[in-house]
């Protein structure tokens, strides 16, 4: 049997996720230094920002190439196809399911085929991103 895939075993991807990207920022109670000064003319660990001098903001989901976030080189480990039968119409769907190598946390990574998450090159998940990333905007505006 032969099978069209869209990629090759070892084929180096650039697949997209969606993610919480936190973005720091000066704490605006201590300008950053950390402390404030208080009525007694002294100085105390800045409240806000626990002294830090920073803050970490939540910045809503976004959809970003993965490749932002690793060094390591991605690519098709393995792929398989997984069936599934859904116990009220017996129909069995086939969904072929792309393994990716990368070496940390995300090593055992599953990206399935009908999701477009995907692509050959950094500048296409870009693209699928940044229009991804529109429409989101866009409703979050509605
Ligand atoms: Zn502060």
């Amino acid at each position: 049997m032969k099978i069209d895939t869209k990629f090759e075993i070892g084929q180096n991807v650039f697949p997209i996720v969606k993610k919480n990207k936190r973005e720091d920022y000066i704490c605006p109670a201590c300008s950053g230094k950390g402390v404030v000064k208080l009525e007694d003319g002294l100085f105390y660990d800045c409240p806000k920002c626990e002294a830090v001098g920073r803050l970490r903001n939540p910045v809503p989901s976004k959809w970003y190439p993965l490749a932002d976030f690793l060094e390591e080189e991605i690519f098709i480990r393995k792929m398989y196809f997984e069936v599934i039968s859904t116990k009220e119409d017996c129909v069995k769907v086939s969904k072929l399911v792309y393994h990716i190598n990368i070496a940390s946390q995300y090593n055992r990574l599953e990206f399935y085929d009908n999701k477009n998450l995907i692509y050959a090159t950094l500048e296409e998940a870009q693209f699928e991103c940044d229009e991804r990333n529109k429409e989101n905007e866009s409703t979050e505006l509605v």
